[in-house]
């Protein structure tokens, strides 16, 4: 019996990226995967043929994680489907950096929404359903920007700071009710958000890696895969870092 199997697990952002990853690696052990996106539905469509290979149930559906009703109407959706969701993966997000001094409000305030909101959206959707049966996992993306700033990026690390807050409470909150919550934050994974770096901070972000390398999506997949398992059924509350030293 694959590690993952018979459990229905939802993921944000799932199209490209660590998202992606995710959706694969959890496929792979025999996880059914629901996932959203917001507008690659070709990159979407990639990732279920490819997901399928491994003989589970793969759906993927446009929605924006930032938007509360759209959040309650997907999770209404899957549960007139699926008899519970078992795991909460809150992967979506972006970036919009810029120095403080030349950062619109509107760009402040759209990273916060999509990348904290969505989160809570999210979170609030799935809660009723875990507390009845009594079991679930939420598993929310920080970054090592949130543990510790980065100059250029207030709008991001202001959102990922928010996320470690916010999902201790949930953990707290919920424990009781045997619902976890637990936090990864990658450092350097190389995807399209970091494509978009220059190559000089690029270099300078890779020589301040102890393991000396980028990491790829599936390093973060693979912790997704042992949180959302039973292995890790006594782990909540957490951060972990996956970023070959960095926040060290
Ligand atoms: P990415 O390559 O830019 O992919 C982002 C994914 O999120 C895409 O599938 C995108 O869908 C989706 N998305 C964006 N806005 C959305 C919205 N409002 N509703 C639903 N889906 C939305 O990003 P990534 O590098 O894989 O990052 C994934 C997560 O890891 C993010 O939370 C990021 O902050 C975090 N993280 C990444 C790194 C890194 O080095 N890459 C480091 C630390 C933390 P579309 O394709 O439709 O736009």
């Amino acid at each position: 019996m694959k590690l993952l199997e018979n459990k229905t697990i939802v993921v944000t952002g799932g199209s490209r990226g660590i998202g992606k990853s995710i959706v694969l690696k959890l496929a792979e052990n025999g996880a059914n995967v629901i996932f959203t996106y917001l507008s690659s539905s070709e990159k979407a469509n990639m990732v279920i043929e490819e997901a399928q290979k491994y003989g589970v149930s793969i759906e993927a559906f446009k929605s924006d994680a930032s938007n509360y009703e759209d959040c309650q109407k997907l999770i209404a959706n899957i549960l007139s489907k699926h008899v519970s969701i078992d795991v909460l993966v809150n992967n979506a997000g972006v970036t919009k950096d810029n120095l403080l001094l030349r950062m619109s409000e509107q760009d402040f305030n759209s990273v916060l929404s999509v990348n904290m909101n969505s989160v809570f959206n999210m979170t609030k959707a799935v809660q009723k359903s875990m507390l009845k049966s009594r079991n679930g996992c939420i598993i929310n993306l920080s970054s090592v920007v949130g543990l510790k700033g980065n100059a250029g990026q207030a709008n991001y690390a202001a959102s990922k700071s928010a996320i470690i807050g916010f999902s201790k409470s949930v953990a707290l909150e919920l424990g009781s009710r045997n619902i976890r919550c637990n936090v990864i934050a990658p450092g350097y994974i190389e995807t399209e958000m970091t494509q978009k770096l220059d190559n000089k901070t690029a270099d300078l972000w890779k020589q301040s890696i102890p393991l000396k390398r980028a990491g790829v999506g599936d390093d973060v997949a693979n912790l997704i895969v042992f949180l959302s398992s039973e292995m890790a059924s006594y782990i909540t509350g957490q951060v972990i870092s996956v970023c070959g030293g960095l926040s060290t």
